[in-house]
């Protein structure tokens, strides 16, 4: 049975899978997209179990369907089964997204890039040369990790509630990386919280991953969060007059290399950032 939805003649479909994918963000940020841009294009979220995978990308290889975006729980289910792989995608064994080149499908990871470009587009900073105390050692903070690294960070930092899952994401960042703890906050020139404590929807939108005494003013603080557009970490960070980003900028940037991937054109940056601002204020 076809498990991409019928689109009218001529129209190239693309959807994120996922299970569960109902709340996801992405067919507002990539429709808005491509109507701005005026493409054939229209993008949907596809619930898929993880047996039905394999099948999904069968149909992708065959038929009018552009790309993919993957999200939990089918990223390391997908990086088995794609036909290439990106250095990054390899090296964390997980696809964000798949491109098909010709016949063949091809497995990337945008998270990494994405979150760089929104630290250098925010901050107006090099990424180069600084220390990042990263909390949470899960697919996010691996993807960041291997990134900041790549990107000439001084130190990685990674630190979790499962040393044997920091130590795996502190390795991605090779020489530069290391498992930590939240006591060494100090050192770092930006600290990112790649938990989900203090999301919506998770019983603990209150609560944040770090005390606010563990803050300084002259560092960055990240939250890869991005509903609610402010968590209480960054509010205790604005507070004491330290410099914020939520996770809105990654979430844009990781979504512009995947359209650009799937169309070859560079994406409305600034469409796709109001359609999702605008969706979440809702
Ligand atoms: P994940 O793979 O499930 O990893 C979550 C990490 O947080 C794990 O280390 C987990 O520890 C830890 N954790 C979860 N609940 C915790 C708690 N109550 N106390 C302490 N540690 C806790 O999730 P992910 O995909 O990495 O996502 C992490 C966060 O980043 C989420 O909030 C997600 O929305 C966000 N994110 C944002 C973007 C973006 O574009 N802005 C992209 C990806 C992810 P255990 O492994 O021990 O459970």
């Amino acid at each position: 049975m076809a498990k991409f939805p019928i689109s009218s003649e001529g129209t190239t479909v693309a959807a994120v899978i996922g299970d569960p994918v109902r709340h996801s963000l992405s067919p507002t940020i990539y429709n808005a997209a491509f109507k701005h841009d005026q493409v054939n294009w229209s993008y949907f979220a596809v619930n898929i179990a993880t047996e039905d995978v394999g099948d999904l990308l069968e149909e992708m290889r065959q038929q009018h369907v552009g790309g993919i975006s993957v999200t939990m729980p089918h990223k390391a289910t997908v990086a088995k089964l794609v036909d290439g792989m990106t250095r990054q995608a390899e090296k964390l064994g997980a696809v964000n997204c798949v491109s098909k080149n010709g016949g063949t499908l091809v497995g990337h990871n945008t998270d990494g890039e994405g979150l760089l470009r929104a630290l250098e587009a925010e901050t107006e900073e090099a990424v180069e040369g600084k220390s990042y105390l990263i909390i949470g050692a899960g697919g996010a903070a691996k993807a960041v990790a291997l990134a900041l690294a790549e990107a000439g960070a001084s130190e990685v930092i990674v630190t979790s509630r499962n040393v044997s899952k920091s130590e795996g994401a502190a390795a991605l960042a090779g020489h530069v990386g290391r498992v930590g703890s939240i006591t060494e906050s100090d050192r770092a020139d930006v600290i990112i919280n790649a938990t989900p404590i203090g999301m919506q929807g998770t019983g603990n939108e209150g609560d944040t991953p770090l005390p606010i005494d563990s803050i300084h003013r002259r560092q960055i603080i990240v939250d890869l969060i991005y509903h609610p557009l402010e968590t209480e970490l960054l509010k205790n960070a604005r507070s004491i007059g330290a410099r914020t980003i939520n996770g809105i900028g990654m979430l844009v940037h990781q979504a512009a290399l995947q359209y650009t991937l799937w169309t070859q054109k560079d994406a409305p940056l600034e469409i796709m950032q109001s359609a999702v601002i605008q969706k979440i204020s809702e």
